[in-house]
């Protein structure tokens, strides 16, 4: 080895890279005592982020990919104190916490109590129109029915199938999911999406009763939130989630940041060291990297390794948003919720639609509304096809059929994140098992990792991205 200073490269400047490139920095700094190393963050696109995308708009403060996280999901959160970024988190309007369903053409109120579908509260769930009295009654036979010794991964839609039975999964489950994942839930993976829910069936038997039983940890699991967002489920950044990315970046000041890089290949060397390719034919060695980039890509850089193969096999849905701006005399009703869903089968194009400015006081000025319109999702992915316009026009033609909208927009932002939501198939867990075993055989200072691995939600990512840079702290300093 020469005695050159130690580099570590780490290859996309999503909020996985970002966050890894930032806890790999706390922690050579903290373990390496003085002795000095070298961190870039190499990012194909001309900007950090990823996903994460804000921008500012007469006004108005508007994401264009994620826009919240589950509060309970502590590194979000961790990372917000560590960047002294704590003040700035801000918790959903307590005066819109209601949630609509689309059922036969019309918006009906989710029944108070559900957890991510499931009921908690059975009275709200017996009273609702959206499930028919014998849909209720099979999903209440979760109760009595026995558990399932499996130890085998199974689809998400097959185990909530057996659980609720099919007509709560179709009617509020698989919709409110969608929303995570754009996903076909008979495709994705329990074990990799929500496992907990199984870890309820084999502990209380009864899926209801797992997360009737949960409900009992929300103020424990609170506690570490700053006081103004603890009662939020979900939580935001005043700014939008731009200023997190802000924030690290300015964090990572003596960290060599380079956007508009992209990486052609990623290859083991002499010595153990690897040999990262450009795609302008410039190479760089460096003693360690970790790659963040979307899978399909990370198997491109990886060609090289026979168990890539396995990384470029899991599928990823394209969706696009549609984002109108009205002023409130335009919108013929009361904003008390937070959005709707839109169930497959229902006639309509859009999935969703979150009544941004209603959810968050800081999305519009006042007087003003935003909404936002989500199209596409498994089995509907026709629309890459379709131009701006008429993306815009079936969004209009939704929300005026389903909200009675029908003025015209003061303005619009369409947004289109092909291939953005991993789909974790069913034995996911396994194979990226088996992917990591022969990566670390051949090469021992390469990790991989980001949303297609273990969780797409962005407290996940930053998690895995600190992990990643752990394992790496750890490999280096032996
Ligand atoms: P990415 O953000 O995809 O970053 C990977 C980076 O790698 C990209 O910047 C890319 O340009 C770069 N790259 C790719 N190839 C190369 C290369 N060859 N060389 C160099 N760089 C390369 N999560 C939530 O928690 N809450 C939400 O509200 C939410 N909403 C979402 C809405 C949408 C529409 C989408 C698509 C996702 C949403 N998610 C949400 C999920 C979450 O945003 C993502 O899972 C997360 O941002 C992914 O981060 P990442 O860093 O792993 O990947």
């Amino acid at each position: 080895m020469s005695n050159k200073v130690p580099h570590y490269m780490i290859i996309g400047g999503g909020i996985t890279g970002l966050s890894a490139a930032f806890y790999l920095k706390k922690q050579l700094e903290t373990d390496s005592g003085d002795s000095p190393f070298r961190i870039s963050v190499v990012e194909k696109s001309p900007s950090f982020g990823g996903k994460i995308h804000t921008i500012e708009r007469d006004g108005f403060v508007i994401e264009k990919g994620p826009d919240s996280f589950l509060a309970r999901k502590r590194p979000i959160i961790d990372l917000a104190y560590d960047l002294g970024m704590e003040n700035e988190l801000t918790g959903t309007n307590p005066k819109a916490k209601k949630t609509y369903i689309v059922r036969g053409r019309k918006l009906h109120r989710m029944p108070p109590g559900l957890v991510l579908g499931i009921p908690t509260q059975m009275t709200p769930f017996m009273k609702t129109g959206l499930i028919s009295p014998l849909g209720k009654l099979r999903a209440a036979m979760d109760l009595i029915k026995p558990k399932r010794d499996v130890t085998a991964d199974e689809s998400l839609g097959h185990f909530l199938e057996r659980r609720l039975g099919k007509e709560v999964l179709e009617r509020i489950v698989e919709p409110l999911l969608a929303g995570i994942y754009a996903g076909d839930t008979y495709k994705l993976s329990l074990k990799s999406t929500f496992p907990q829910f199984r870890a309820m069936e084999q502990k209380k038997r009864s899926l209801i009763l797992g997360m009737m039983a949960s409900r009992k940890n929300v103020s424990e699991e609170s506690a570490h939130l700053p006081a103004a967002v603890r009662n939020s489920v979900f939580v935001t950044f005043k700014r939008g989630l731009q200023s997190l990315v802000n924030g690290l970046v300015d964090a990572l000041s003596t960290v060599d940041l380079r956007a508009g890089v992209g990486v052609e290949s990623v290859r083991r060397v002499e010595d153990g060291q690897t040999e990262v390719v450009f795609e302008d034919g410039q190479r760089e060695i460096v003693d360690g990297v970790i790659v963040t980039t979307p899978t399909y890509q990370a198997a491109r850089l990886l060609a090289e390794l026979p168990a890539a193969s396995k990384l470029a096999k899991i599928d990823y849905i394209s969706v696009a948003n549609v984002i109108m701006a009205f002023d409130r005399k335009d919108i013929p009703f009361e904003l008390d919720a937070s959005g709707f869903l839109v169930p497959k089968h229902e006639g309509y194009t859009i999935t969703a639609c979150t009544l941004t400015s209603a959810k968050w006081l800081h999305a519009a000025p006042e007087g003003k509304v935003l909404l936002r319109c989500y199209i596409g999702r498994s089995g509907e992915q026709e629309w890459p096809a379709w131009s701006d316009e008429q993306l815009i026009s079936k969004a209009r033609h939704d929300i005026g059929d389903l909200l009675g909208i029908t003025a015209e927009p003061g303005f619009v932002e369409v947004t289109r994140l092909m291939h953005s939501m991993p789909q974790y198939p069913v034995g996911h867990l396994e194979e990226i098992a088996d992917f990591k075993k022969e990566l670390s055989s051949a090469m021992p200072r390469v990790l991989v990792t980001g949303a297609g691995f273990h969780g797409v939600g962005l407290p996940d990512c930053i998690r895995q991205g600190k992990e990643a840079a752990n394992q790496l702290a750890s490999l280096v300093l032996r």
